[in-house]
C-alpha cells in the first residue's frame, strides 16, 4: 500500500484505448460471417486470408455503427476519412498488415460524461474513434510444441475508442469503461461481453509530480478482460512506478501484460523492440466520404442514451440515484420502465417492482423483457391496488403477481377477489380480532406498556394470522395504538 505522503506527491495519469467488436453480420472488408464460436477457419474467404489479387470492400454497416458511437460521444464526424496499412509480422495476421485508420479517423475528439457511484459527474475527453480490422486468434496447445491459428476473427470489424490522458484514478477508468459498455449496447453496435473479448481495453499509465504539467513516461498494459482487472492493473502500475521513481530509477516506456491471478503486470516488450509499423495510406481503398444527409439520418435514429435517462429518472421521476443507475444499466430495462411510467405516476413503486419482483422473475427464468408475460398496464394496475390500500405489497408481489404471470390476461383485481385477498380495513372486523390478540398475550401487553414498543410487531403478526394475512397494516397498527394507549 502507498502512503498518503506518496499519493499526495504523485498524480496518476491514465489514457484508455478501448476496442469494441462491431456486431455486423459480415467482416469489415469481406462478406464472411463474423459470428463468434464457429468451427475454426470456416469463415475465411480469400480476402480474409489476403490472397494476392483480392481487394477489400468497405462494409457500410460498420461505418454506420462507428458513426453512431461518434455521435453518441459528441465527436466531430469526418466528412472525409481514410484507411492506412499498419505493417507487422505475426502469425495471426494473414496479410502481414492490418487495415486501420491512422491520419484521418472517422470520428475526432468527443467526450463521454458519466456518474460515479457517489453521484458525482465526470467527463472523459476522447481523442478519436476509428475503424479497423481485428486479427485472428492463436491457440497455444498446452503440453504440445505447437500452436494453432484460427482466422475466423481475422478481418472482423472493430472500433477503437482512444481517450486523452485525462483519467486520474482507477475508479474513474472503470466507470468510464462501464459507460462505454452501456453505450455500445444501447446503440446495438456491440454485444459488450468482455469475457469473450467483444470489448477489450488497454490502459496507458504514467505518474508525475502533482502540480507539474509535463506527462511522465507511459507504460501500456494489455490483456484486461474485466472491469476488476482494469482497476487492479492501474492500481498496481501506479504503485510500481512511484516505487521506481522513489528509488531514483527511470520508468521505461514499454508494453506490459496483466496477470489476473497474481494481480501484477510484467514486461512484454520495451519501446526499442517495438515494431515500426510503417503506416502508409491503404492503396486498395479510396477515401471514405460521408454526406451531411447520411450523417443526419444516422443521428435521427439514435436511441435515448443511458446518461440522459439517468438524469431524467432522477429529475422527472424523483428516483434515488441508486434506482436510476440500476434502471439505466441496460436499454430494455430502461425502455420498459419508461413505458410503465407512462401508465402510473407512482414512479418509486414502479421502480421497486422493476428491481424486485420483475427482475427476480427475469433472472430466475433467464429471460428478458422481449418475452415477459405482463403488459405495463397490468403492472400499473397492480401498483394501483397497493396504492389504494386494497392489498399489501407483499400480498401483491407474493400472491397476485405469480398468479398473473400464469394468467396474464386477467386483471390483478380479479385475482385478488378470486383468492379472497382484498385487505380488510373495516374497524368493526379488525377491532374484535385485535382485542383477542391482546387478551391472549397479557404478559406482552404489560411489557409493551412498560416501554417495549417493539412488541407492536408481534401483535401485528398475530392479527395477520387471525385475519388470514388480510388486515390492512395501517389501520391495524392504528387500532393497536388506540387499544394500548390506556
Ligand atoms: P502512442 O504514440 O504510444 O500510440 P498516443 O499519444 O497515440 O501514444 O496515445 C495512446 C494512448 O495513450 C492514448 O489513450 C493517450 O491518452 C495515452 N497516453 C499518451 N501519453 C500518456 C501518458 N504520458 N500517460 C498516460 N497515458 C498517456
Ligand atoms: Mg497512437
Amino acid at each position: 500500500m502507498l502512503s498518503k505522503e506518496l499519493t499526495d506527491k504523485y498524480q496518476l495519469v491514465v489514457g484508455l484505448e478501448v476496442h469494441a467488436q462491431l456486431s455486423t453480420s459480415s467482416k469489415l472488408f469481406a462478406e464472411d460471417a463474423s459470428s463468434f464460436g464457429a468451427e475454426p477457419n470456416t469463415h475465411v474467404s480469400v480476402i480474409t486470408l489476403g490472397h494476392p489479387g483480392t481487394l477489400p470492400k468497405l462494409n457500410m454497416r460498420a461505418v454506420d455503427y462507428a458513426v453512431r458511437m461518434g455521435l453518441a460521444c459528441q465527436c466531430t464526424i469526418s466528412r472525409r476519412s481514410s484507411f492506412d496499412r499498419k505493417n507487422y509480422f505475426y502469425p495471426d495476421l494473414p496479410k502481414g498488415y492490418q487495415i486501420t485508420q491512422d491520419k484521418e479517423p472517422i470520428c475526432i475528439g468527443g467526450k463521454v460524461p458519466f456518474f460515479l457511484e457517489d453521484g458525482s459527474e465526470l467527463e472523459v475527453q476522447l481523442n478519436r474513434i476509428h475503424l479497423e480490422e481485428d486479427a485472428g486468434k492463436l491457440i497455444h496447445a498446452p503440453g504440445k510444441e505447437a500452436s494453432w491459428v484460427d482466422f475466423n476473427r481475422a478481418g472482423t470489424a472493430l472500433i477503437e475508442i482512444v481517450t486523452e490522458p485525462c483519467i486520474r484514478s482507477s475508479e474513474e477508468a472503470v466507470a468510464f469503461l462501464a459507460e462505454i459498455r452501456k453505450l455500445v449496447m444501447y446503440l446495438e453496435i456491440c454485444d459488450g461481453t468482455m469475457e469473450e473479448g467483444s470489448l477489450r481495453c488497454d490502459a496507458n499509465v504514467s505518474v508525475r509530480l502533482r502540480g507539474t504539467e509535463i506527462l511522465g513516461k507511459k507504460v501500456e498494459v494489455k490483456n484486461m478482460n474485466s472491469f476488476r482487472n482494469l482497476g487492479n492493473a492501474i492500481d498496481f502500475e501506479y504503485q510500481r512506478q512511484i516505487e521506481l521513481l522513489e528509488l531514483g530509477q527511470e520508468i521505461i516506456s514499454e508494453t506490459r501484460s496483466f496477470d489476473a491471478d497474481g494481480c501484477f503486470t510484467s514486461s512484454m516488450r520495451t519501446k526499442e523492440e517495438l515494431n515500426d509499423y510503417r503506416y502508409f495510406p491503404e492503396p486498395d481503398l479510396p477515401p471514405l466520404f460521408l454526406t451531411e444527409e447520411w450523417i443526419e439520418s444516422v443521428n435521427a435514429q439514435l436511441p435515448a442514451l443511458p446518461n440522459a435517462l439517468y438524469r431524467k429518472f432522477i429529475a422527472a421521476y424523483g428516483l434515488p440515484r441508486y434506482d436510476a443507475a440500476l434502471l439505466t444499466e441496460s436499454k430494455d430495462v430502461a425502455t420498459w420502465f419508461e413505458a410503465l411510467c407512462a401508465k402510473t405516476a407512482q414512479y418509486k413503486a414502479a421502480s421497486n417492482w422493476m428491481m424486485g419482483p420483475i427482475k427476480s422473475y427475469l433472472n430466475e427464468t433467464g429471460t428478458s423483457f422481449a418475452t415477459f408475460p405482463l403488459k405495463v398496464e397490468v403492472v400499473a394496475q397492480l401498483i394501483a391496488l397497493v396504492e389504494e390500500g386494497q392489498v399489501s405489497f407483499s400480498v401483491a408481489s407474493q400472491k397476485i403477481y405469480p398468479e398473473l404471470i400464469l394468467n396474464p390476461t386477467v386483471t390483478p383485481l380479479e385475482i385478488a377477489q378470486r383468492l379472497n385477498l382484498i385487505q380488510e380495513s373495516d374497524a368493526s372486523y379488525l377491532v374484535p380480532l385485535a382485542k383477542e390478540v391482546l387478551l391472549e398475550n397479557p404478559d406482552k401487553v404489560k411489557e409493551y406498556k412498560s416501554g417495549k414498543k417493539g412488541l407492536l410487531g408481534l401483535f401485528m403478526g398475530e392479527l395477520m394470522k387471525k385475519s388470514g394475512g388480510k388486515a390492512d397494516p395501517k389501520v391495524a397498527s392504528r387500532i393497536f395504538s388506540e387499544l394500548l394507549a390506556n
